[in-house]
């Protein structure tokens, strides 16, 4: 195994859900620390490359968004199982090396000059949002958010108590579209649940502000409906910034650093996947 004090290393894992694990890496210690130094500077929404040594030698790199504020030192990613590499995080030892390069992407970049914002997340797309908020909850921010985040059931939702801990401090409203079954009462002023998903009826409901800007991240699919709907209340495609968590024609083990294709449409992000650091 290589010097450990080269590399990041894991701090700990944070079972959210039962498929849900939050990562938490802590940077090099000394002269490697400059290694690290591009990570400070990262902006919410943006994503890295992660390897972890493994008996066998570091593994392939994957494309994570990091979940927390960009104030902190030590960085935080927030991962579904999905397949080999993702299912065997949660039990991957403290202190375990990590390679993090980054950071990359565009997605989110511009949220600060917009006031009044949209939000619109399916399951784990929710991450881009995680860092947005926690940066507004750290910075006090004024932003006037509304958040649509769609889950099969209240339990897939895993973030929901820190999003309604945080509408008591941030002028942001949550809405959960609950899919698989019946959503529980709300008991909180500014969060509310729904059954079903997302659509134009909820939207003129709890964001009738047309001009405000819109951020989509979730699987193609649910991306393609929400367009729909943000469509027949005359919110162009075009005008949503999205984010969808694919990457590569090269789905046989090839590149997974997040270079391949299906990243954001919108601003200026390297073609698919965006490679380049911000
Ligand atoms: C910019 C970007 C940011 C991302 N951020 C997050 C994040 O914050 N949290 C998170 O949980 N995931 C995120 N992802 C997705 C994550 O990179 C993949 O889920 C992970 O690399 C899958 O690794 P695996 O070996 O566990 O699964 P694999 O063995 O690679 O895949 C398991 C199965 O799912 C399919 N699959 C898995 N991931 C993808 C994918 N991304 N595109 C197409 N098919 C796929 C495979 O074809 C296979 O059938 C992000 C992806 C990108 C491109």
């Amino acid at each position: 195994m290589s010097d450990d004090t080269k590399h990041w290393r894991l701090v700990k894992t944070i079972a959210e859900n039962e498929q849900i694990t939050s990562v938490v890496i802590a940077p090099p210690e000394g002269e490697a620390a400059a290694t690290a130094e591009r990570m400070r500077h990262r902006k919410p929404g943006q994503f890295a490359s992660l390897r972890v040594m493994t008996n066998t030698g570091w593994s392939e790199p994957h494309p994570f968004t990091i979940s927390c504020d960009t104030d902190s030192e030590e960085v935080c990613f927030t991962i579904k199982k999905s397949g080999e590499f993702t299912a065997s995080l949660r039990d991957l030892a403290p202190g375990t090396p990590v390679r993090c390069e980054g950071p990359f992407g565009t997605f989110c970049a511009d949220i600060s000059e917009h006031h009044d914002v949209v939000l619109i997340a399916g399951g784990v797309g929710i991450t881009p949002f995680l860092s947005v908020l926690r940066n507004f909850r750290v910075h006090e921010s004024g932003h006037r958010v509304t958040l649509f985040w769609s889950n099969r059931t209240l339990a897939d939702a895993f973030a929901a108590d820190e999003l309604a801990e945080m509408t008591r401090g941030l002028d942001l409203v949550v809405v959960h579209c609950i899919t698989r079954e019946d959503p529980p009462a709300s008991s909180t002023p500014r969060v509310h649940f729904e059954k079903g998903r997302f659509g134009r009826q909820l939207l003129q409901k709890y964001a009738p502000n047309p001009s405000a800007a819109f951020y989509l991240c979730g699987p193609p699919a649910m991306q393609e409906a929400v367009l729909q709907e943000l469509s027949s209340c005359g919110i162009a495609p075009d005008a949503v910034q999205k984010e969808a968590f694919v990457y590569g024609g090269n789905r046989g083990g090839g590149d997974k650093s997040g270079s391949g294709s299906g990243r954001k449409n919108g601003a200026s992000g390297p073609a698919g996947g965006g490679g380049s650091a911000a």
